[in-house]
């Protein structure tokens, strides 16, 4: 079967990460104002000026949420529009004058994240951390073969590519019984995830098979992390401050649809699921994942390659999770999958994880040494699902870490 093109050359290139089979939803501005637009080739499709087939008011707002809650029969008359006009010949008169080069515009969060849950889901990171925080004997909570564990985080902290993290400041432990110390935190780091967008509400529980359909696609997804104020805070109830700080997304949405060639199953289980979280067909996906770190002005290196396959559990499995209690899912809620770390050394997905806690601190190939970030260091996560003759990229996600500011004098002895 020969595949299909666009008739855009710049989308059929072997390596774009967004050709015709992609297809992601983002927000830009070109400098005449934010607009909803997917990723084309080296191109932005303007959708406030083509005929897209919906009702103008799904698409009048720059983010995403109104189309979303439209529905999976509208998102795939969308997509069913969008293929057609950017693959068949016939409409390339109309559409092309409405491309606009991914070069020239600022991209921002592309829909209105209305909460933000993060889950700790990957067997590799699980025991890695667990048994660094806890030790060996305890690394993996008894818990944590039946349940997909979670944490409500901050919608308010959640921001696109591009946008400066701030080292922040906390409550750190000291040696013995001193009193802890207010200080920046000396242990940042990233956590490499992938972030499921929540496209339809619920109300009462639903099912892996539903809550996978509730899925409107997904973004890569950088959970920011302060070590030293997480180790000290974390017990009894779980991250806090340690993870308010920032979580960067990528620009563009990944359609599920885009993604259904990829299904993956999750693993043989070590213990039975109880049923309502066993999946009914293939819920997690192959997609190859990388962290590059750049000190500032340097050029980066890759210190991680992982795939998202090596879940424990997908995210149709914690968002029917997230729905036991009876808990109210929106449009615009977004899922952190977990730090994704697969059974290598090289394929963690944090520096906690690849410094072995400070203890082998990596060497970058500018020669520098890294346990933690520095003040400057750029983060970029990347993303793809290798495809027959093609890729579904997913953009870079990137930050760059800014020092901490300085201490406010009534928090000073
Ligand atoms: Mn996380």
């Amino acid at each position: 079967m020969t595949r299909l093109r666009s008739w855009l050359a710049s989308a059929n290139a072997p390596d774009v990460e967004f050709p015709i089979q992609n297809l992601p939803y983002g927000v830009f501005d070109d400098g005449r104002g934010a607009r909803l637009g997917v990723a084309i080739g080296d191109r932005v499709l303007d959708l406030a000026r083509v005929d897209h087939g919906l009702a103008p008011g799904l698409l009048a707002e720059p983010s995403w949420n109104a189309a979303m809650e439209a529905g999976p029969s509208v998102w795939e008359s969308l997509r069913t529009r969008l293929t057609e006009l950017l693959s068949n010949e016939d409409h390339e008169l109309v559409v092309a004058p409405h491309l606009v080069s991914l070069d020239s515009v600022e991209l921002k969060l592309p829909f209105k994240v209305s909460e933000y849950t993060d889950f700790y889901a990957s067997r590799h990171h699980a025991f890695n951390v667990g048994s660094m925080f806890r030790g060996l004997e305890n690394a993996l909570p008894p818990n944590w073969l039946s349940i997909p564990i979670g944490y409500n985080g901050r919608a308010s902290s959640v921001v696109v590519s591009g946008a400066q993290v701030v080292r922040p400041w906390g409550q750190i432990k000291s040696p013995d019984d001193a009193l802890p110390r207010f200080a920046p935190s000396a242990r940042f780091d990233f956590e490499l995830e992938l972030g499921a967008v929540v496209g339809q509400s619920s109300s009462g529980m639903v099912s892996v098979a539903e809550a996978d359909a509730m899925i409107f696609g997904y973004v890569l997804l950088n959970d920011w992390s302060a070590r030293d104020i997480q180790a000290w805070e974390y017990q009894p109830l779980g991250p806090f401050q340690s993870k308010a700080t920032a979580t960067t997304i990528s620009p563009w949405i990944v359609p599920k649809a885009a993604l259904e060639p990829f299904r993956r199953p999750t693993p043989v289980r070590e213990r039975p699921l109880l049923p309502y979280l066993r999946e009914p067909f293939p819920t997690l996906y192959d997609i190859s994942l990388e962290v590059a770190l750049a000190p500032a002005d340097r050029d980066e290196t890759v210190i991680s390659r992982t795939n998202y396959a090596e879940m424990y559990y997908s995210a149709a499995q914690q968002l029917a999770h997230h729905t036991t209690s009876g808990c109210p899912m929106r449009a615009g809620d977004l899922l952190g999958s977990g730090t994704i770390s697969g059974p290598a050394p090289d394929s963690r997905g944090s520096l906690l994880e690849l410094s072995e806690s400070g203890s082998a601190p990596l060497t970058l190939g500018t020669g520098e040494a890294r346990s933690f970030l520095e003040d400057g260091d750029r983060v970029t996560l990347r993303g793809c699902a290798e495809g027959d003759g093609y890729r579904v990229g997913f953009g870079a996600c990137s930050g760059v870490l800014a020092p901490a500011g300085p201490l406010p004098d009534w928090a000073s002895d």
